[in-house]
């Protein structure tokens, strides 16, 4: 028999989701997350993929997968520290070493589990953390699961950080205090103030933590937002993704060697979580050589992410002061924003509308991400379907 308490619970809490209109509804793929998708029969253009460089469906990542399915099986069969370290785990973590310029790095199955583990790992109840007020949903999960005393200082408001630095220094409270910032916020695809935050991170004796999962594969040739400052030897943790811009899944930290050593004896989904499948490694290391290599997939993905914001500023949209290709199209109106959304659909467009809470109320936008694998035809087709949908709203 089942609960009647949670029966009653989920009922109540799902009819009032559904009535307000926030009960997402999850769209399956039928094809890969390619720059062209195709749900419920329906070929779109997908501007919604973090996939920035199109190696999700690489063939060089593909052919890395199936050859490391054949000689090391589908699953690693056991978490890192019992004897589910193969020796491409380790080639993988000294790749992503060398690619963030870094002593050392650890990998993770995930972006989210890395600041799970890593935040904890270092910070505890007699710590603070400086968080800006638009982390990602991980870094403040971690944040909580640490017990550390959080401050939440105004996005990207370095007077606001000092200030709340300086008091938390003062005050004698806090044994080690840290600052956590997104490298690349999402939503609008501005870039953290990292020299800035360095300098203040200096002043008042800062632990520095640096998440840059929309940075890596995109800006600094490649090695992400700290590169692109050249802060490599001033930021204590480097995070990334595999997930994003190397098309694949998993997660790291890149740092100083003793902190990599003591993450691996502290962090906990390192220590009781089963390591990545060997294709997912092998596929990761392929693409990090690709990028080591060549910047090619990073100059195409600039290249169209800056024919996409020259065409939809040309038709008259708002795009907001994005630094990066992340593309926001601000409508404004929640309710517009979401029949937005909609219209691109049906006229061939995969973009999300992305509304309050996510982003602050009167300012929903219809994110798109452009991508390496977009071709000028498909981005042209967009802009025309934008200018469609655009005049029939009144928006442009
Ligand atoms: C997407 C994202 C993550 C999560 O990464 P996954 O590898 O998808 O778990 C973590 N941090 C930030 C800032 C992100 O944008």
């Amino acid at each position: 028999m089942s609960s009647k308490v949670l029966e009653n619970f989920l009922k109540e809490h799902l009819e009032d989701l559904k009535g307000k209109g926030l009960y997402n509804v999850i769209d399956p793929l039928e094809s890969a997350n390619g720059p062209m998708i195709k749900i419920a029969g329906k070929e779109l253009i997908n501007l919604s993929s973090n996939n920035y460089l199109g190696l999700a469906t690489d063939q060089r990542l593909i052919d890395a997968a199936i050859e490391a399915t054949k000689k090391y099986g589908a699953g690693s069969g056991a978490v890192r520290t019992i004897n589910g370290t193969l020796d491409i785990h380790v080639k993988l973590e000294e790749k992503l070493a060398e690619f963030k310029h870094t002593e050392a790095a650890i990998v993770y199955q995930s972006g989210f589990n890395c600041n799970m583990g890593a935040i904890s790992a270092v910070m505890d109840k007699d710590d603070a953390i400086l968080s800006d007020e638009l982390n990602h949903a991980s870094i403040i999960d971690g944040c909580r699961l640490s017990k550390a005393k959080i401050i939440r200082y105004k996005h990207s408001d370095m007077e606001d950080l000092r200030n709340k630095a300086k008091e938390a220094k003062e005050s004698g409270l806090y044994k080690k205090i840290m600052v956590i910032t997104d490298g690349v916020f999402s939503m609008d695809g501005d870039i953290a103030k990292l020299p800035e935050i360095v300098e203040i991170a200096e002043e008042f004796d800062l632990i520095t933590y640096v998440d840059d999962a929309h940075g890596s594969g995109v800006l600094g040739n490649g090695a992400g937002t700290v590169k692109h400052f050249g802060l490599s030897d001033k930021i204590d943790f480097q995070i990334g993704t595999l997930s994003k811009a190397i098309g694949v899944v998993g997660g790291y930290v890149a740092g100083k060697k003793d902190l990599i050593d003591w993450l691996k004896v502290r962090s906990r989904p390192f220590l009781f979580s089963t390591s990545l499948p060997p294709a997912a490694v092998a596929a990761c290391i392929e693409a990090i050589d690709i990028l080591l290599n060549s910047t090619e997939l990073q100059d195409r993905l600039w290249d169209n992410g800056n024919y996409l914001k020259r065409g939809l500023k040309a038709l008259g949209f708002d795009i907001g002061e994005s630094q990066t290709p992340i593309t926001p199209c601000i409508i404004g109106d929640e309710i517009k924003t979401q029949e937005f959304s909609k219209r691109l659909y049906e006229e061939g467009v995969y973009a999300k509308a992305i509304v309050f809470p996510t982003v602050p109320r009167g300012t929903g936008r219809v994110r798109n991400m452009p991508t390496a694998a977009h071709t000028k035809e498909m981005l042209d087709r967009a802009l025309s379907i934008y200018e469609k949908v655009g005049k029939e709203l009144g928006v442009i």
